[in-house]
Order: C-alpha cells, then sequence, then structure tokens
C-alpha cells in the first residue's frame, strides 16, 4: 500500500517582510504537492512538517498537510 501525502508549501503575502525574517517564515512557492510514502506517513492533517518541496526544490521546506489518502 502506498500513501500519500497532499501539503501545502505556503505562500504569506509579503508585505512588510523584513530581509531578516525567521527561516519558518520564509515564503514558500504557494503549490500543493504530493509526497508518496512507502509506509505510514509521520505526520497528520494539519500537522507542519519539513521536508524537500517537489515543486519548487527547496530542501528544508515547511509543509502544511492538507490530506493524507492511502491507495
Ligand atoms: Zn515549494
Amino acid at each position: 500500500m502506498v500513501e500519500y501525502v497532499r501539503a501545502l508549501h505556503p505562500n504569506p503575502e509579503q508585505d512588510g517582510m523584513a530581509d531578516d525574517i525567521p527561516d519558518e517564515k520564509v515564503p514558500g512557492c504557494g503549490d500543493t504537492v504530493l509526497l508518496e510514502y512507502d509506509e505510514a506517513p509521520p505526520v497528520e492533517e494539519g500537522d507542519v512538517f519539513r521536508d524537500s518541496c517537489p515543486s519548487c526544490k527547496r530542501h528544508d521546506a515547511r509543509l502544511e498537510v492538507v490530506e493524507i489518502r492511502a491507495e
């Protein structure tokens, strides 16, 4: 069984953002991406976790779980 995690790499409004924003506030690409796991994923819906973003290739991207699906 393969499990999929649909996650959002958020892209917040950049108005008023300073150059020294903390790493976790760095805006992402705004895409929703699909990550594939061979076993139960280590996250639940609503979790925020770090993984490489398949869309913008950013390593250690801050992703928000939208949906977990098993097929
Ligand atoms: Zn991204």
